[in-house]
């Protein structure tokens, strides 16, 4: 196997889940499997995590039918936007549909009567993230057609937050002197959802059966927005969504990215390291080269900032990061050729990658590259 691969702790997602359930019990916990399982590695995550999962979330279609191939049954959601050609998939993977539009509703209610098949759909309202979904000033009609799909199975109805993982205080701390009045709130959000959920029961309705809205943001600060079910992204696999967000459910990272040194060497001053030569040792130094690069997600952008540690001690990233191979300064220390390297693990974080890299821990994680192969550990195995 290539010496450059992701180790993945599956008793740690594990684990995670059920601190997850345990604090929002007796809401059902919908595991967001997106993004290759946020770059876990969704062929292994998928069936391990599964059988503890009452519901599996994805932004795509195909992401869902990738999760069927894989054997399993476990509702899932396709929370992403849908295209009306896309519909039938729905029908023969047994997918649930957010419906997100009127038309959507329609185009699904219509397929079901000439299939003679049911479909589940989860009714997605717009609060304020103004992304997909009908929203809550609009939601009356859509609703009132949605109880006329007698073809449907109408399971669900949720909304996204667009700043769960901000403190949810609304005077302006930032200290700019343009406030960001139009950030709206998750608590402002939960309001307007509130709205649509009373137009049930004025129309002495029952409520779709699972009412959904809070991602890892709002599981952690925002207890009444747990209702019949929670959609945790991150949360589940150990990062916290937000830098100030309390951590009010103990999670764990479960990646550990390693690598091996492939070349060790002293490089001599005035002589630059990598492209652009952007780096020059003072004296001479021991570089060991490592096998990884932008190719694989370990980004350019962190060129001359990221760390590393190499046989348990921390040292520093230094000129640019290649496509498929990058340099370390390990000083006087004597790095062989086979010694272990640490990327992400063991004290590196994916807020370190993060900051380094001037984006946030999800871009980090999803785009570590299919070419860096996922290793699934567990001791149930
Ligand atoms: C991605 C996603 C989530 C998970 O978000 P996290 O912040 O990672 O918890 C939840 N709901 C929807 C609709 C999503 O698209």
């Amino acid at each position: 196997m290539r010496p450059t691969y992701l180790e993945v702790d599956l008793d740690q997602l594990k684990t995670n889940l059920e601190n997850i359930r345990a604090h929002v019990a007796p809401a059902k916990v919908l595991v967001v499997l997106k993004a290759n399982a946020y770059g876990h590695g969704v062929d292994g995550v998928a069936p391990f995590i599964a059988p503890f999962a009452d519901y599996i979330g994805v932004a795509l279609v195909e992401e869902a039918i990738h999760i069927r191939s894989l054997g399993i049954a476990t509702p899932i959601l396709v929370m992403g936007g849908t295209l009306p050609e896309q519909l039938p998939d729905f029908f023969t993977y047994d997918l649930t549909l957010a419906a997100s539009s009127p038309d959507l509703l329609t185009a699904a209610e219509q397929l079901a009567v000439s299939t003679r098949k049911r479909l589940k759909v989860h009714l997605k309202i717009d609060t304020g993230m103004e992304r997909i979904g009908v929203r809550e000033y609009e939601a009356e009609p859509f609703i009132e057609k949605s109880l006329a799909c007698s073809h449907l199975d109408i399971e669900g109805i949720f909304t996204h937050f667009a700043n769960s993982e901000v403190a949810s205080s609304p005077e302006n701390t930032s200290g700019d002197e343009h406030p960001r009045n139009d950030m709206v709130s998750a608590a402002l959000q939960l309001e307007r959802f509130e709205e649509v959920l009373s137009i049930y029961e004025k129309r002495s309705e029952p409520h779709p059966r699972i009412r959904h809205t809070a991602n890892s943001g709002a599981i952690l600060s925002l207890p009444e927005s747990h209702y019949d079910m929670v959609r945790p992204g991150v949360l589940f696999y150990g990062v916290y969504p937000g830098r100030n967000i309390a951590k009010t459910i103990d999670v764990a990272p479960a990646l550990t990215w390693k690598s091996k040194v492939s070349y060790s060497k002293v490089t001599l001053p005035g002589r630059g390291v990598s492209y652009g030569s952007l780096w020059q040792a003072d004296g001479a130094v021991r570089i060991a080269t490592v096998p990884c690069g932008y190719a694989d997600g370990y980004f350019r952008r962190m060129t001359n900032q990221a760390r590393v540690i190499i046989n348990g001690k921390e040292y520093p990233q230094v000129g640019r990061i290649c496509m498929d191979q990058f340099m370390v300064n390990v000083g006087g220390d004597d790095v062989k050729v086979g010694d272990e390297v640490t990327l992400l693990g063991a004290g590196i974080t994916a807020e370190n990658l993060a900051d380094w890299t001037g984006t946030n821990e999800y871009e980090v994680m999803t785009n570590i590259s299919a070419r860096v192969p996922r290793v699934f550990v567990s001791g149930v195995q």
